[in-house]
């Protein structure tokens, strides 16, 4: 891979502190922004927008801490395609011309590019239950996307929940058949390697340090992902493992309704099976997060949201 001025121990160690105002992040940051530069020119981005509610977009959008937003944000919006070649939301093209973007990008960095997908892919009645753009007159699936793209990318990023594992968009009764990423490109026999970024939505902060660690570094190493294909940086611990309402779960505080002092879990919080680094990086560029704000995590970094988190008010 590529060298830069700083290694990738010192990458990771950016990728694991929280949010705003880290020590040392003045200086890295400028680095750290022209090493995506450079490395976009050779790997670009395709995403591509599925059975979503669009969240994840916004999430990632609206980051407002404003050294983390120039490393890749300021690259992505109309006018500059520098790095991202297609995104349907972001992009100023419509239409065919759109999506001959992302075909065009597939021919020419074969093997080279980064396919994004946010939201699950409906699979029923072959896929005709979602589709993104036109060819001769007819719709072209999500479904069919994924086929075309997916094989020859050198990694495909879920962003959120719903692509990593089907979220909400494949909550019972699931009428449209629709599949997480993974689990779909398994069935069809499609070997291109997976990294997710799951969460409901997914945190800026996961998405920007996973795409930049897999564009500056390539694949992550087997020792850097868990078995859920999510780096470990941002989700090898639990949220309870960090939480604040620790003591009071050992000093047995419950909570029984919300607004009462406590610890959340009998009111439904899934914080002691759901992995992410949210206690301490926090949401809203650093401002607050679930459990601070009295509302119980309810899971939305794993697999079984929505579905075997339910109901999501209640100890399971
Ligand atoms: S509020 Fe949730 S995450 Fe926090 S200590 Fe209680 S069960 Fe664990
Ligand atoms: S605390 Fe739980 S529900 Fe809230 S964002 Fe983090 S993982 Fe998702």
């Amino acid at each position: 891979m590529r060298k830069y001025r700083f290694s990738r121990r010192e990458f990771m160690t950016w990728a694991a502190a929280s949010g705003a105002g880290v020590a040392g992040e003045d200086a890295f940051l400028p680095k750290l922004q022209a090493a995506v530069k450079e490395a976009v020119k050779e790997y670009p981005l395709i995403w591509m927008q599925d059975s979503a509610c669009s969240g994840c977009s916004v999430s990632v959008i609206n980051t407002i801490h404003p050294s983390i937003k120039n490393v890749i944000l300021d690259q992505i919006l109309p006018g500059s395609q520098l790095l991202l070649n297609y995104h349907s939301t972001l992009m100023a093209a419509t239409g065919s011309l759109s999506t001959g973007m992302a075909v065009e990008t597939a021919r020419k960095y074969k093997g080279k590019y980064i396919y994004i997908v946010e939201g699950a892919v409906p699979t029923k009645d072959n896929g005709i239950y979602g589709t993104l753009g036109e060819e001769e007159g007819k719709p072209v699936t999500m479904l069919e996307w994924l086929r075309r793209l997916a094989p020859d990318a050198m990694a495909v990023l879920t962003v959120g929940t719903c692509a990593a594992y089907g979220g909400i968009a494949a909550a019972k009764p699931n009428p449209s058949g629709a599949m997480g990423v993974g689990e779909l490109l398994k069935s069809l026999n499609i070997a291109t390697p997976v990294v997710n970024i799951p969460g409901c939505p997914c945190h800026p902060d996961w998405f920007i340090g996973t795409v930049a660690r897999v564009l500056l570094y390539g694949l992550p190493k087997p020792q850097e992902v868990d078995e859920l294909g999510r780096l470990k940086v941002y989700f090898g611990k639990s949220v309870h493992n960090r939480c604040i309402n620790r003591d009071y779960l050992d000093d047995g505080i419950f909570a029984t309704k919300f607004g009462e002092v406590g610890c959340l879990l009998e009111i439904g919080c899934k914080g002691p099976f759901t992995h992410g680094d949210c206690p301490v990086r926090q949401w809203n560029s650093g401002v607050n997060w679930c459990v601070s704000a009295n509302a119980p995590c309810v899971g939305c970094t794993e697999p079984g949201f929505p579905d075997a988190h339910s109901p999501l008010y209640q100890r399971r």
